[in-house]
């Protein structure tokens, strides 16, 4: 007998219907009555926690979808694969709940490539069966089903949506058990309702009008014989009767004006899904795809446009992966991309409609060679090295995507019932047996993380600033820290010594206690030369009021470290009163965790300071993981060093008097990084400003109720 099902839902504390990405909302935008929406989803939580558990996601200010908990992501077993929403408004809530099934243990798999996937919404497994449904031709991208098939290693049918009204597969189709299929015929396209019409026997098929349609009927919640939904006619109501169904109705109009109903508000933890017996037993994919290259007047003969609606008129799908348009009228474009085919021969038909218009395909591409570890801790001769751009390596055919992605790592692969997994792994960590991705055959960069990110951070384009346009930078840092702070993100602090030099340790303790840092890495001469200031008000013996040596100042360094040694700890000697002020002290007071890793030169060290340096860098990485946001001032040894753990699409702001030094730490070869060149006291005493003015403008609008929108995407 089946265990109950559980449901991942979250409060719909901030909802409000704020922007339009799709025809719901059309003529909608402030129209969501908060009182009522918030009574309709309680009902239905009411409802569904009769028949299941429900397990709650903290709601996020300025993500007003998220509690359309359904388009998270896809959860099978103990696997949680997130959605890449299409849209830039969405797109922020994926590491919400991927921090979510993190912490509850889940393994968190990316997909790979640039493919949108909108979760639950697209991909609906038939109960009981290795048999997912998924919709593609409005939000999802087609190729997104490949990788699904490939992690998940079930059969994924593709069925195109060709309604804008119905743009995600949940609101046109419901599986039932016993092999069954509630949906509307009008959403799809002829030949994916030949396949439900072929896949499924007739009486097994419940075929929806467009009233229940359009009263989102089909986006129900199915638990045990429960089916819960906004609306069902008398008509429907008897089919599924029949089929021995309880039909609950629990009116959700709130949500409609945003898209969504029954379905949308609840994502599903515990499907009915058949576990493959080997690992030998791999389900071949049904999606497919083939490269191709064209090349000639693409634009302006229209030949682009025209590839591109043969793609399309076939129910087929396409991905850009390259293009190069001609400077000028008289030089010819070139593009490279890739054709996804819901069926091999589909594929066939309009690969043999693109050669006639010119297209040539182009070599299959290889698989990945992996070269098993013979020494702990030593990579193959020709091991693949990693930079800081999401990687795929391709395994039997298909892309995967590798996770902990970092600078200078080796893939290692893995392999498991569910398939194969890829990970970034440093020399020093590998054991002997593991695979290690070899050569250049079947690696594949994405080097447009831009792309898949929302808005582009605001001073980006002034690369590394000038002292003219300092304080412009500034004003963009500190709005940038307000608007990842306000949408739940993490910042991450990397300070040295200088800070406390140039007298910027008492606005960077300020911006510690206004709460916009998450975590603070250094070294030990950050913290000795804070704590120095903290109790004996000089840093390396010169009083930082008057700039004047004190006398016997040269050993306050040293006194500071033997104070803090003789209490135990930085955090002990805080508590017992020794430590009054400072940028360790305010990290104390309000619990952000702190790492100091040790160096050659390092006087003492504190006690918290860690002298071995491979824990130190574990310890960086950890506190690192899930940064928005990394500021990085004037400490070139322990910047590299997190630049160097830190994947592309985490924002970089690097501080630094050396223009040098800036341009190495900022020239990432991504847009989200950026340089200011300046004194870091002076960048910090105008960043405290900035923030002390913004946090206190926004408390209040905030009060006044008119809080400035934080919509807009971190990614
Ligand atoms: P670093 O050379 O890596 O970085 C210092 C950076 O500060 C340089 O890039 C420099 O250009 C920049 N800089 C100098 N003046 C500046 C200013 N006014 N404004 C902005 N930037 C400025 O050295 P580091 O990170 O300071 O120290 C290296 C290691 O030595 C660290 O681990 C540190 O903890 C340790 N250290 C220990 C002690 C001690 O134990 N007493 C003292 C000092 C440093």
């Amino acid at each position: 007998m089946r265990t109950q099902d559980r449901f991942l839902i979250c409060p719909p504390r901030y909802y409000r219907v704020e922007y339009v990405i799709n025809p719901w909302m059309e003529g909608n935008v402030g129209r969501a009555r908060a009182e009522t929406a918030a009574q309709q989803w309680q009902r239905l939580c009411d409802v569904l926690a009769t028949h299941g558990a429900l397990n709650a996601i903290d709601p996020v200010a300025g993500l007003p979808d998220m509690p359309f908990a359904a388009n998270a992501g896809l959860v099978c077993k103990d696997i949680f694969i997130p959605a890449r929403m299409r849209f830039p408004q969405r797109q922020p809530e994926a590491r919400h709940f991927s921090a979510w099934f993190h912490a509850h243990g889940y393994r968190v798999i990316e997909l790979p490539g640039q493919g949108t996937f909108e979760g639950e919404g697209d991909a609906l497994f038939q109960p009981g069966a290795a048999l997912l449904w998924g919709g593609y031709g409005v939000r999802t991208s087609l190729i997104v089903h490949r990788h699904l098939a490939a992690i998940l290693n079930v059969e994924v049918v593709p069925l195109r949506l060709i309604d804008e009204r119905f743009y995600h597969l949940d609101t046109c189709c419901c599986p039932l058990a016993g092999g069954r299929l509630v949906y509307y015929p009008g959403a799809f396209d002829p030949a994916s309702l030949a396949t439900i019409r072929g896949r499924v026997p007739a009486a097994q098929r419940c075929e929806v009008d467009a009233d229940d349609a359009l009263g989102f009927a089909c986006n129900a919640i199915v638990t045990g014989a429960t089916f819960i939904t906004n609306h069902a006619s008398p008509a429907l109501r008897r089919r599924l009767g029949a089929w021995g169904f309880d039909v609950v109705c629990c009116p959700l109009h709130e949500f409609i004006l945003a898209g969504g109903a029954a379905k949308c508000l609840a994502l599903c933890l515990t499907h009915d899904v058949p576990t493959p017996t080997t690992v030998a037993a791999r389900i071949a994919p049904v999606v497919c795809d083939q490269l191709i290259e064209v090349q000639g007047h693409l634009l302006d003969a229209g030949l682009m446009s025209t590839l591109f609606d043969s793609i399309a008129d076939a129910g087929c799908s396409f991905e850009i992966e390259k293009f190069q348009p001609g400077f000028r009228h008289d030089q010819q474009s070139w593009a490279r991309v890739r054709v996804v085919a819901p069926s091999r021969e589909r594929l066939d038909t309009v690969l043999g409609r693109l050669m006639a218009l010119g297209a040539r395909q182009i070599e299959p591409e290889r698989d990945a060679t992996l070269v098993p570890v013979t020494r702990a801790g030593l990579a193959p001769p020709d091991f693949y090295s990693t930079t800081i751009f999401p990687t795929d390596v391709r395994l039997d055919g298909n892309w995967v995507r590798a996770s902990g992605q970092r600078m200078d790592a080796v893939l290692v692969v893995e392999e498991s019932a569910h398939g194969c997994t890829v990970r970034c792994a440093l020399l020093r960590d590998l054991q002997v047996g593991e695979r290690v991705v070899c050569g250049g055959d079947g690696i594949r960069v994405q080097r447009s993380p831009a792309a898949e990110s929302g808005e582009p951070f605001e001073f980006m384009a002034a690369g590394v600033s000038s002292e003219r346009r300092v304080a412009l930078a500034i004003h963009a840092t500190a709005r940038e820290m307000r608007r990842v702070r306000a949408l739940g993100g993490k910042i991450v602090v990397v300070a040295g010594p200088v800070v406390i030099h140039t007298g910027g340790g008492v606005h960077l303790a300020h911006i510690v206690h206004l709460g916009y840092v998450h975590a603070l890495l250094g070294g030990n001469g950050l913290a000795v030369h804070d704590i120095e200031q903290a109790v004996f008000g000089t840093s390396l013996g010169v009083d930082l009021h008057s700039g004047i040596n004190v006398h016997g100042g040269h050993r306050h360094h040293l006194k500071a470290i033997n104070l803090v040694r003789a209490h135990g700890s930085i955090a002990k000697a805080v508590a017992d009163g020794a430590i009054g002020r400072g940028v360790m002290y305010e990290c104390v007071r309000h619990r952000v965790p702190f790492a100091l890793a040790g160096s050659i030169r390092d006087d003492g060290p504190l006690p918290e300071t860690m002298m071995d340096l491979i824990a130190a860098q574990r310890e960086y990485a950890r506190l690192v993981a899930g940064a928005d946001l990394i500021l990085m001032l004037s400490s070139m040894l322990h910047s590299i060093g997190v630049g160097n753990m830190t994947p592309a699409g985490v924002r970089l702001i690097c501080v630094d008097i050396s223009p040098a030094v800036v341009t190495k730490l900022a020239d990432r070869g991504s847009i989200e990084s950026t340089g200011i060149v300046t004194d870091v006291g002076l960048f910090l005493n105008r960043l405290d400003a900035a923030l002390a003015q913004e946090t206190a403008e926004y408390a209040e609008t905030d009060a006044a109720g008119a809080a400035p929108s934080t919509a807009s995407a971190l990614h």
